[in-house]
């Protein structure tokens, strides 16, 4: 194809709109276009992305014996209703209604569709088990729509659902799906990492996430770095070993110390000239359950999704200045434990390990020392409510554990019969007796995968593309299109590739070299080939990998040979 004819509209301005590099970048070599907040337009290049990405997804689905099918995007409420969700789903559901007033979403997941269609077309052991899958735009109403194809209102996404009849067939094809989920973020060209994850709102038991790894990821990983251990999580649901004392202490008397100023555990450890380890850190929340006191060592961190189900709510927030003096009687940093009424308080096993510990007074300028959990103060419950982070150990190996960012592109869950019991999809065993189908589900963000592959691949000049994934191989430019031998030459380069079923680009724009290179180094095509009077005196013209900016100097009957090696090597 050539770049005169295409829909490339690049730009030399970083829209004001983007905030991440993957947005950004997207803009600027024509790639997308905004129709509305998270809503865009794919342009030809984007669009060839999306299919490439997608036809990986299918092949690998296939192999392990996925069946493609193509569900509704617009659900009848009666389903979400059956199941629970339309009232709990909240305001990300799309909703709308009919001429007739009945009320439909736009999907944001498939769950309920694809379990009533199997529970009308199945009812033997014999169709089971069963994977289904499509690929389609999902919708899901952002409060804040942003990062471009990261945080979309409308995305693409492969959905799978597998059937079986018991736990053991869904491990079989849990398995399938992470194998098939490994080969295609490795075919992507993509570093990426499985890691186990929290099962959040979906609900489940046993669930992987797929990251790929890149500063800008919004989701932090915890992993251990030993062979072959290889324990990796969502620091979210990330274990570790707590850090116990080898006994208990003397209790001593508690006592008020004056503290004046010191807020922070870094000021009360100054102050008292104790350990961060010695003092009980008290954090406040508020839920839909009323107010909530999560206590944590003073070198820890409150880790937010566990709390949230030790106290089994839906809503978790930090409780405002105000909201912490009405229930302590004192300002921020100097709650405390002892004496505190009138809430839900989640105790860190930690915690209650420590003797003699420090924690505040609930009055202002104030803490108490010789604080002993149990004694002093009582809980509603004692768990790991920790947020583990770099250095903490692997709860496998006890090797220090190392961080890392990652954007989820993947995750694959173990339904089990959440669904099909609720909405009654089950089998008749040999003795025809009846039970509820085994499920899972999972999912790949198509255009958040292309999000993420720039986030990871990008220099200051654009776009690098992996060879797989690009929107064309390679693009050849005449340094000059008044030159009738670089022009001669780069269209018979460009016809012989094109035949050769390279995916090639011609940029036979009247414009200048550097207006060209430029374009090309921000869209990020792999490989460029340059026709200039100065290599074509020599008989040569030049090819240069975007990646590591080497530049060969090939006849022309060497050029097709090499550029079919260096795209059959990907
Ligand atoms: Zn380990």
């Amino acid at each position: 194809m050539r770049v005169s004819q295409l829909l490339i509209p690049t730009l030399r301005e970083t829209p004001a709109d983007a905030e991440v590099i993957s947005h950004q970048l997207m803009v600027r070599a024509g790639f997308i276009r905004k129709a509305a907040a998270g809503v865009y337009n794919f342009l030809p290049l984007a669009w060839r992305v999306v299919k490439k990405i997608e036809q990986i997804v299918r092949e690998e689905m296939d192999r392990q014996g996925g069946q493609e099918i193509m569900m509704p995007i617009i659900q009848p409420a009666e389903l979400w209703q059956e199941s629970g969700r339309w009232d709990v789903y909240g305001p990300e559901l799309f909703r709308l209604k009919d001429r007739h007033g009945r009320d439909f979403c736009l999907g944001p997941t498939h769950e309920e569709i694809i379990t009533d269609l199997v529970r009308g077309e199945v009812s033997s052991y014999k169709q089971l088990p069963l994977l289904l899958y499509q690929i389609q735009n999902k919708y899901r109403d952002e409060r804040r729509p942003r990062f471009g194809l990261m945080r979309g209102r409308e995305f693409i996404m492969k959905d799978l659902y597998s059937f079986d009849r018991d736990e053991q067939g869904l491990d079989v094809s849990y398995n399938k799906m992470y194998a098939a989920y490994t080969n295609i973020f490795s075919r992507c060209g993509l570093v990426f990492r499985p890691v186990e994850a929290d099962s959040g709102a979906i609900g489940g038991n046993d669930t992987h996430e797929f990251m790929v790894l890149a500063e800008s990821g919004e989701a932090t990983v915890v992993y251990c770095p030993a062979e072959p251990c290889g324990y990796a999580a969502n620091s979210e649901r990330a274990i570790s070993p707590p850090d116990l004392p080898a006994g208990r202490e003397e209790p001593a008397p508690v006592q008020e110390v004056s503290t004046p100023g010191s807020r922070t555990v870094e000021q009360v450890t100054a102050a008292l000239k104790v350990g961060p380890d010695r003092i009980i850190k008290t954090i406040l929340y508020e839920t839909e359950k009323g107010m909530a006191a999560a206590l944590v060592r003073g070198d820890r961190e409150v880790n937010e999704i566990k709390l949230q189900k030790a106290l089994d709510v839906l809503r978790l927030e930090i409780a405002g200045p105000e909201a912490v003096t009405k229930a302590t009687g004192a300002p921020v940093g100097f709650a405390g434990p002892v004496g505190l009424k009138g809430m839900t308080v989640v105790v860190d096993t930690e915690v209650e390990a420590i003797s003699n510990a420090v924690c505040g007074a609930n009055k202002n300028d104030t803490h108490l020392i010789n604080v002993n959990p149990g004694r002093d103060f009582s809980w509603h419950k004692c768990t790991d409510i920790r947020l583990v982070r770099q250095g903490f150990p692997c709860p496998n190996c006890s090797t220090p554990m190392e961080e890392a960012r990652g954007i989820e592109v993947g995750q694959v869950f173990k339904l089990g019969t959440k669904y099909s019991k609720v909405l009654n999809a089950v089998y008749l065993d040999e003795k025809g007796i009846s039970h509820p189908i085994v499920m899972g589900c999972y999912g790949i963000g198509v255009t958040r995968t292309i999000a993420a592959a720039i986030e990871q691949n990008y220099d200051q000049n654009g776009i690098i593309w992996p060879l797989a994934i690009a929107p064309f191989h390679v693009i050849v430019i005449p340094v000059s299109n008044k030159d009738e031998l670089q022009m001669e030459t780069a269209e018979r380069i460009y016809r012989t590739l094109s035949e050769d079923g390279v995916e090639v680009l011609i940029d036979d724009r009247n414009e200048r070299p550097g207006v060209k290179f430029k374009d090309a180094d921000l869209v990020g095509y792999p490989l460029r080939i340059t026709v200039g009077s100065k290599t074509l005196a020599e008989g040569k013209v030049e090819l240069r990998h975007r990646r590591s900016g080497l530049v060969e100097l090939l006849r022309e009957d060497e050029l097709t040979g090499r550029v079919r090696d260096i795209i059959s090597a990907c």
